[in-house]
């Protein structure tokens, strides 16, 4: 057999999909903006999954209307989240993707970990919307590009619509936030994966990102494309706190990519009232590497 049939064999088997779960609008990048541009730019399908809407953060709602955070209403919220995806709409674009390759899930910022723990599958308002099913601002929510009416916020329709995705996408590669993750809604995206995972079968690659890393992530801080992310001591304890260190995977982004990441972190810029570190906060991500762990590895 010459090389090109092999070649064609090898490209006849199960094709390179990717799909990164982002609890909010902005993880993705975050975590897996370099993932993503390696992925695209070596004609991989890519998708990236946005598990809420974005619209339970009240300083930010408040920083995009321009009001006081106490003063914002339902209004607000929905504006935000307009924004927010509109911003990662972009941020995609930045990284080589085309609008149709970010699904909006559409449940609720702030609730993932309460719609986790609620075994008796209740319905959950969001406090900020007073929302109680799936929506997305800027396209259709899945649930409802699927099947034509939304879903109610409650835990069957979250695992529901992940096991629908998996099965549906067939990925090679997923990554989600890490279950030691700061946010509870990171971390209950990391449950809720895991378990459509198992409830498929998945048996390809599972890889966790960290983003609000305890008792302090990423190091050092800023921006700093030459340099690679460090574990570090703070007030005796060893951060990131619970994981392996060095992570499991390393990627390596050369200078040109590192800046890509930075203009689709940059493209996420939003005034979040009494929080002016925040946009400094996501582009100290941008460093010569991203780094993964591999929760499930030790159980398969
Ligand atoms: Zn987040």
């Amino acid at each position: 057999m010459g090389w090109s049939a092999a070649f064609a064999q090898t490209k006849s088997t199960r094709a390179d999909s990717i799909v990164v779960f982002a609890p909010h609008p902005d993880d993705e990048v975050i975590g897996c903006a370099g993932i993503i541009m390696q992925a695209l730019a070596r004609g991989a399908r890519v998708k990236v999954v946005a598990i809420t809407s974005g619209d339970g953060f009240p300083a930010a709602a408040a920083g995009v209307a321009h009001k006081a955070v106490d003063q914002v209403g339902p209004e607000d919220f929905f504006a935000l989240s307009r924004f927010r995806q509109m911003q990662s709409r972009a941020a995609l674009g930045i990284l080589g993707g085309k609008d149709n390759d970010l699904i909006v899930l559409g449940y609720p910022d702030g609730d993932l970990g309460n719609l986790y723990e609620s075994t008796n599958d209740k319905v959950i308002r969001q406090q900020f919307t007073k929302k109680n099913e799936t929506y997305a601002s800027i396209q259709k929510d899945y649930h409802t590009s699927v099947h034509g009416r939304p879903a109610a916020y409650k835990r069957s329709s979250v695992l529901g619509d992940l096991v629908e995705l998996l099965t549906t996408l067939q990925p090679t590669e997923i990554y989600v936030t890490d279950g030691t993750d700061g946010h509870i809604d990171h971390r209950a995206a990391f449950w809720f994966v895991r378990d459509a995972a198992k409830q498929v079968g998945y048996k390809g690659a599972f890889y966790t990102y960290l983003v609000h890393g305890l008792p302090a992530w990423p190091f050092p801080t800023g921006v700093t494309p030459n340099l690679p992310f460090e574990s570090r001591k703070v007030d005796g304890e060893v951060a990131p706190r619970a994981l392996p260190w060095p992570p499991p995977r390393r990627v390596p982004l050369t200078p040109v990519e590192a800046q890509r990441k930075l203009k689709s972190i940059q493209a996420h810029d939003i005034p979040v009232v009494g929080m002016p570190q925040h946009q400094s906060e996501m582009e100290s991500f941008v460093k010569s590497e991203e780094v993964f762990w591999t929760p499930l590895a030790s159980s398969r």
